[in-house]
């Protein structure tokens, strides 16, 4: 498979210092592939940055000044404590989003089979007008939304396997029908950000395009990996997306020290293996999977290493 591989060091200059969402995931993720010798064998690429008004086309202007003015303002950080702003912020979250549109269109064009872009801050909780869990545009969100304006797909699916709710994506998206939103999850009464339950199915015209897989702490591979054939696979099946989108977040690991799902490498290696068979069976092969989640470095670089060689057709 001819995979692509997006990563900038402009990231580095979203400084959160001590903060666990920090420029040193990255470094531990690129060192990890290269010593395991697969990051010679992707295509790397470090994308552009995205314009203010790509941004624009779901998040508020007011929200992309107030991210330009924090980063150039000197301000600590952006609506919750969690949000740490550093003067790279800005033009990193632009960069973020623009290696994830400049993804979609290599890989709907076919210059690439599929991606896995490497990016920071991540998206999935950033909400229309405001930052959110280390959060500040949601580049998975504006992917989507790219596609559909852009490319005229109408079943583009999101599949999140953070262990943290996917909040910002599903609420841009929960009236609509043509972007399927499914979310595992640790249970949202025990872990942050506190949405996320089965009953959230979305609204309107979006009704059942939302799916929410809500996981009991301590959940390990077996029961994961049960839910994910039960209910995750027969959504995809039943929606046959024509694109696939995957915010991996890597945080439902055993070892990650924000959450507690017990998840291992392998249930990243089975789900990762799921997702690329219904990519081929339905979207022509077409996957771009971007980085969320994920604040143990050994587990992340492991983690990312199974997910991406099962991107590129390899057995680790
Ligand atoms: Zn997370």
């Amino acid at each position: 498979m001819n995979t692509g591989f997006y990563t900038n060091p402009i990231y580095h200059t979203h400084n959160t210092g001590a903060h666990p969402e920090n420029a040193s995931r990255l470094r531990a993720i690129e060192q990890h592939l290269e010593t395991e010798g697969v990051l010679s064998r992707l295509q790397t690429r470090s994308g552009r940055p995205a314009e203010p008004h790509e941004v624009n086309l779901l998040h508020t202007r007011k929200h992309i000044d107030r991210v330009e003015d924090a980063a150039s303002g000197g301000v600590a950080m952006l609506d919750t404590p969690e949000c740490v702003v550093s003067s790279g912020t800005y033009e990193a979250a632009l960069h973020a989003v623009g290696a994830v549109l400049d993804a979609v269109v290599e890989v709907s064009d076919r210059q690439l089979d599929n991606a896995f872009c490497a990016v920071r801050p991540p998206g999935h909780h950033a909400e229309r007008d405001h930052a959110m869990g280390f959060c500040f545009f949601n580049n998975i969100a504006l992917a989507a939304e790219f596609l559909a304006r852009e490319f005229g797909y109408s079943r583009i699916a999101i599949v999140d396997f953070d262990v943290h709710h996917g909040n910002g994506t599903q609420h841009l998206f929960e009236e609509r029908p043509d972007v399927l939103f499914i979310s595992t999850h640790q249970d949202p009464r025990t872990c942050y950000p506190g949405t996320g339950f089965a009953k959230e199915q979305g609204t309107g015209q979006g009704t059942g395009y939302t799916v929410n897989v809500p996981l009991a702490s301590g959940t390990e591979d077996e029961e994961y990996l049960h839910h994910f054939r039960t209910m995750v696979l027969p959504a995809l099946e039943d929606y046959q997306p024509q694109f696939m989108l995957v915010s991996a977040g890597f945080d439902a690991h055993r070892d990650d020290p924000l959450a507690s799902l017990n998840l291992t490498e392998r249930s990243y290696r089975e789900v990762s293996h799921a997702l690329v068979q219904i990519a081929e069976e339905h979207a022509g092969g077409r996957l771009v999977s971007l980085l969320e989640g994920g604040y143990d470095l050994r587990a992340l670089s492991t983690s990312v290493r199974e997910h991406v060689s099962v991107l590129m057709g390899e057995e680790a």
